[in-house]
């Protein structure tokens, strides 16, 4: 249900929520248990779900186990598969938005478009498509992956078939039968790839650089355990706290720096490939040449056997040009197809690029940023009062539930605006505690495993800097940033 948007003049909220994926619900559904309020959750799509909404590309699943990727305070018991599958996540997200009366607080097809922090009202004017909202505390679950990266090859617009990227799935297009290129090689393409390779007349699979994989082992949860973790809460529990150990002590020891462990791990996943393609040129094209963990680690047990197929052939050599009927590749072959699909990931900083953030004396956090972007503890920004993001900066996570963050965002959040409760007007965190954070975390990054492993990744700027990953474990993360600790913030 929506409402309208709140007029200018009115009543200010206590917090808008911007974003109603995981994160915004989460966030909404604390402040409810804490009884904070008058909240509103604005999202831009016609429907909650966030990533899980935009993804429907076929084969679309979450490659965390599902007992973890799930809010630990919004439990599901009946998960269907140890990796869920896009609709069932979305319908999760959905069946506990309604459990926790955040339909009526949700105004759906509304986008941010911008804030101005008023410092004498200690308020933010929020510009959105469907009008101002007035509003004492922001809080963006906005995230980072949504706007769709397409590459910058020429001819891009030529092309007169359909061609459509991974994140804005064309269902309309049948595709039993066609011609079908596939752009990219990450953590989307290695789903959609085998779904489309049963159906394709022909599909041809453009890869700039091989990712590495590791077996996947999915299967359908048991009957019996579904009932066991309906009854025996403390199982299900216990299920989450294997999951979160193994994901955490596998990140910790292998996954953020180069370490004896990496070796291990990247023999593993050449015995995996090694098992999966006997054709010894074949595995050479999909064999990397940087370390394991420099980008994120993929898990499959069907890409590799997709790539076998007598329809489907793995094209390495770089794409010159995109034709009116298909790519050209450098090596002057062209290749005809009916359709395109762009695997090709996220354009992380047009997230923030778009929106105009304006906070005390006018600054803009676009400015602040241009040089890259930092938060202290990836929540808070010096100069704007009353402003938490979700998933911010250097908050991401290649190798364990990013919902595990999140709840530990919300926590500090949540502290925050109990404090604005007990009536202060503003809190904003110190500029010389964020730049202890940014120190330390900046500290840990200079030779961690994205810096050093020799693999180019979304997870670096321009400038070569990450700014996206938490460069340590979960755990590390809930001990720095669980609690919001007063003294790094000043109160007005
Ligand atoms: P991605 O990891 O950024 O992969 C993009 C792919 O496109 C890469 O293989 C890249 O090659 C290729 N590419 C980009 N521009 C190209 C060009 N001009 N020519 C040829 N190839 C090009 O994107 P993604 O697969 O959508 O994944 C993005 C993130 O979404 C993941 O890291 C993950 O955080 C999230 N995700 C999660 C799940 C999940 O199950 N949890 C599933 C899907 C996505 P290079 O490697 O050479 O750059």
């Amino acid at each position: 249900m929506t409402e309208s948007p709140r007029e200018a003049g009115a009543e200010p909220l206590a917090v808008l929520i911007v974003g109603a994926g995981f994160s915004g619900l989460a966030m909404a559904i604390r402040c409810r248990q804490a009884g904070i309020g008058p909240l509103r959750v604005i999202e831009k799509a016609d429907s909650i779900g966030g990533t899980w909404y935009d993804n429907t590309y076929p084969g679309a699943a979450c490659d965390i186990p599902s007992h973890l990727y799930s809010l630990s305070f919004a439990p599901k018991a009946d998960w269907s598969r140890m990796y869920a599958p896009q609709a069932e996540i979305l319908a999760y997200l959905r069946e506990t938005a309604e459990r926790h009366g955040l339909m009526p607080l949700t105004q759906l097809g509304t986008t941010f478009q911008g804030a101005r922090w008023d410092e004498a009202g200690a308020v933010w004017h929020v510009e959105t498509d469907r009008g101002p909202i007035t509003t004492r505390a922001i809080v963006s679950g906005m995230g980072g992956l949504h706007h769709p990266a397409y590459p910058t090859i020429p001819g891009r617009d030529s092309f007169t078939g359909p061609a459509f990227h991974t994140a804005a799935w064309d269902h309309s297009v049948g595709l039993a039968g066609k011609r079908i290129g596939i752009i990219g090689t990450g953590a989307s393409a290695i789903q959609v790839v085998p779904e489309l390779a049963r159906i394709a007349g022909h599909l041809t699979l453009f890869q700039r650089t091989p990712p590495w994989i590791m077996p996947k082992n999915d299967h359908a949860i048991a009957e019996r355990a579904k009932t066991r973790y309906r009854r025996l809460p403390l199982a299900r529990r216990l299920e989450r706290a294997r999951l979160f150990w193994l994901h955490e002590v596998r990140a910790v020891l292998g996954f953020t720096r180069v370490s004896k462990l990496t070796g291990q791990a990247e023999a593993v996943a050449r015995r995996h490939l090694a098992r999966a393609v006997p054709d010894k040129d074949l595995r050479a094209k999909l064999t990397p040449n940087y370390r394991l963990g420099c980008k994120r680690v993929l898990i499959s047990d069907d890409y590799y056997p997709a790539l076998q197929r007598r329809n489907v052939t793995l094209e390495t050599g770089g794409i010159a040009r995109i034709t009116e009927t298909g790519l050209a590749t450098e090596d002057g072959r062209t290749h005809d197809l009916d359709v395109i699909v762009y695997a090709t990931g996220f354009d992380i900083t047009a997230t923030f690029a778009r929106m105009d953030l304006v906070g005390r004396g006018g600054q803009r956090l676009k400015e602040i940023w241009a040089d890259g972007m930092g938060a202290y503890q990836g929540i808070t920004v010096a100069g704007f009062p009353n402003y938490f993001m979700l998933l911010g900066p250097n908050t991401g996570l290649g190798h364990n539930s990013v919902v595990s963050m999140i709840e530990v965002q919300v926590q500090h959040v949540l502290d925050c605006l109990k404090a604005l409760r007990r009536g202060t007007r503003a809190i904003e965190v110190r500029p010389e505690a964020q730049a202890r954070f940014l120190d330390r975390i900046r500290a840990r990054l200079a030779d961690s495993i994205w810096q050093a492993g020799g693999c180019k990744s979304w997870y670096l700027d321009a400038q070569g800097r990450n700014a996206t990953l938490w460069p340590d474990s979960v755990m590390a993360y809930r001990r720095s940033a669980r609690r919001a600790r007063m003294a790094d913030y000043r109160l007005g």
